[in-house]
């Protein structure tokens, strides 16, 4: 039950290449936008479903089956994983992948893209490829300094930060003194 079996013409990454009459040589180019239907990665970092895909594709008969080579365009969507700002950044993932014809190539082998009612669909290719090149651990660059464990200030807007222990203790208790004598204060105006 390979995800292959399926092919639904009026996905936004479904190409029909009835056009190509299986005449070797022969190609078209496509370029559309499309939005991914699922996630594409995880939910620290990836192309997040609903998200727009520009592709600049061309399409080859080559006999056994239809190339594709071109590129799909999205933004990269995340959190750094030391400082917790969002991260957003473009992400051009490179295609080059042939869609056998029916009774070509290795039938048994899972992992060959095929043609179905002369239509080939790039939404798994291309998520699959997307997950491939996401970062382990994302982090908004390289250098980025994080959160201090005290405060949770982020130490990338201020190198300086640091903390003499006890005063935030000291400053706990004078905040919850003013809180006590603020409804006074406004009673006593209102008189
Ligand atoms: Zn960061
Ligand atoms: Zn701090």
């Amino acid at each position: 039950m390979a995800s292959q079996d399926a092919v639904d013409p009026r996905s936004e990454f479904v190409f029909d290449t009835h056009a190509l009459g299986r005449r070797v040589g022969a190609m078209a180019e496509h370029r559309r936008q499309a939005h991914t239907t699922v996630d594409f990665g995880t939910e620290v970092i990836g192309v997040p479903q609903g998200s727009p895909v520009d592709l600049e594709l061309r399409l080859e008969e080559v006999g056994e089956g239809v190339l594709v080579t071109g590129t799909a365009t999205a933004q990269l969507r995340g959190v750094c994983g030391r400082c917790l700002t969002e991260i957003g950044e473009e992400i051009v993932i490179d295609v080059q992948e042939l869609f056998v014809h029916p009774g070509h190539g290795d039938e048994d082998d899972e992992s060959t893209s095929r043609l179905v009612n002369e239509l080939l669909d790039l939404e798994p290719l291309l998520r699959d490829q997307v997950v491939l090149d996401l970062p382990f651990q994302p982090v908004c660059r390289e250098d980025c300094e994080g959160l201090c464990a005290e405060c949770g200030a982020n130490l990338n807007d201020d190198p300086d930060h640091g903390h003499d222990a006890p005063i935030d203790s000291r400053w706990a208790g004078l905040a919850g003194l003013m809180d006590l004598n603020s409804p006074n204060e406004s009673e006593q105006r209102e008189n």
